[in-house]
């Protein structure tokens, strides 16, 4: 079975992770602050805050930005789980804005127009999260101009896009928003096992992050309600959480980010590829924007809904693991029993009849993605 996905593990990376294993620090040493520095100055970003998942990411960054119980979380519904359910961990209220049927990601119309609604009705979102799926960048010129004119702020979810660009500038500089997060899970652009981290520009919201991530604990005097007792001092001055990334975990990350280059230009050959090799085949192929430079984390093709079920059966007894991202989130019988009913997001319900994630990942060898297409020629024709 040729996977959807997978990571690429090097014998450095290996090596990287021993080291760490047979050095002092197994956690809380130089490898964390070193993977975040490697990160943020990749991405363009002042700070970086590593934790143990990019759901973990989305947690402390609502944290940062003061989300609680009253407010509302806005996101799309053509998303993994974790960037809606970070809103319900701090207690606030989700609510879906649905995808743009061209380019997938968030739909700057009908942001516009819930937020205009939501206006009136005295219930604007205090953050948005859009997320860019596949590795391409949602419209964050529009989003943003739209974010400050209503007072709200922005969580871009970028968990399939370490390595994309958008106008030229890497993802993650948070030109557009407060806050991005990334994430490392083994079938994402790079790895760490399972892992996550934040950039912003914001000093105040990065020191808030890095306390969420570890108990709410300080050790810095600057911080305290008072004189340290002694050199043992702690003091706990918000509630945080054990979210930190372990040392073999930065160290693998660190390892990686010397290839994330090397992995992205692989996925854009191959994404040419594709683009190439499937151009008569009834099926609708991706299509950034002319100013998005995706990361391919993700290629998806629609097909006609009619035949989707049995195309996507076809390839998977070909051998090939196709998958399907995303179930729209408010069909999920979690959201359901808040109130969500099929129907309400037209054009996240309408891709979900149709995607059907093709196998990208930068190990994909020539020969295999001719398999892959030669089975999806078979499964439509
Ligand atoms: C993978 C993913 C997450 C969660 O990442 P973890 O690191 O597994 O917690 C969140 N959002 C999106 C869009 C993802 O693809």
């Amino acid at each position: 079975m040729i996977p959807y996905g997978r990571q690429d593990i090097s014998d450095e990376d290996i090596a990287a992770v021993v080291a760490v294993l047979k050095s002092d620090f197994l956690t809380q040493g130089p490898a964390v602050p070193a993977f975040e520095a490697a990160v943020a100055a990749r991405v363009g970003a002042a700070h970086a805050v590593a934790v143990n998942s990019a759901t973990s990411a989305l947690h402390v960054a609502c944290m940062a930005l003061g989300l609680g119980p009253g407010d509302w979380l806005w996101t799309v519904p053509t998303t993994f789980v974790a960037s809606a359910n970070c809103g319900l961990y701090c207690g606030a209220s989700v609510d879906f804005v649905d995808i743009d049927p061209v380019t997938w990601t968030m739909c700057p119309k009908a942001l516009a127009s819930k937020l205009d609604q939501a206006k009136v009705e005295g219930r604007l979102p205090k953050v948005i999260v859009p997320v860019h799926l596949c590795g391409q960048s949602a419209d964050m010129a529009e989003i943003a101009r739209l974010a400050r004119a209503y007072g709200v702020r922005v969580i871009e979810d970028a968990s399939h896009s370490i390595g994309a660009d958008h106008e030229g500038r890497p993802v993650g500089d948070c030109r557009y928003s407060d806050i991005c997060v990334f994430s490392f899970h083994p079938v994402k652009i790079i790895t760490t096992a399972e892992g996550g981290l934040a950039t912003t520009q914001d000093p105040v919201l990065a020191r808030k992050m890095e306390l969420a991530r570890s108990h709410g604990i300080t050790r810095d005097p600057a911080e305290m309600t008072q004189a340290p007792d002694g050199p043992w001092y702690y003091q706990q001055v918000s509630l945080g959480y054990n979210y930190r990334m372990t040392e073999m975990q930065a160290a693998l990350g660190l390892s990686q980010m010397s290839r994330l280059d090397a992995f992205v230009a692989r996925r854009r050959t191959l994404a040419a590829r594709y683009n190439r090799l499937l151009g008569n085949l009834p099926l609708v192929r991706p299509s950034p924007p002319a100013d998005v430079a995706s990361a391919w984390h993700l290629y998806v093709v629609r097909v006609p809904a009619d035949r989707h079920r049995t195309v996507f059966d076809t390839l998977r007894a070909d051998g090939i693991g196709v998958n399907l991202h995303y179930i729209p989130v408010h069909t999920q019988p979690h959201y359901q029993s808040m109130g969500f009913r099929p129907g309400q997001f037209p054009q996240a319900e309408a891709y979900y009849a149709e995607a059907i994630s093709i196998p990208l990942y930068a190990g994909l060898s020539d020969a295999d993605q001719d398999r892959v297409v030669a089975a999806l020629e078979r499964a439509l024709t």
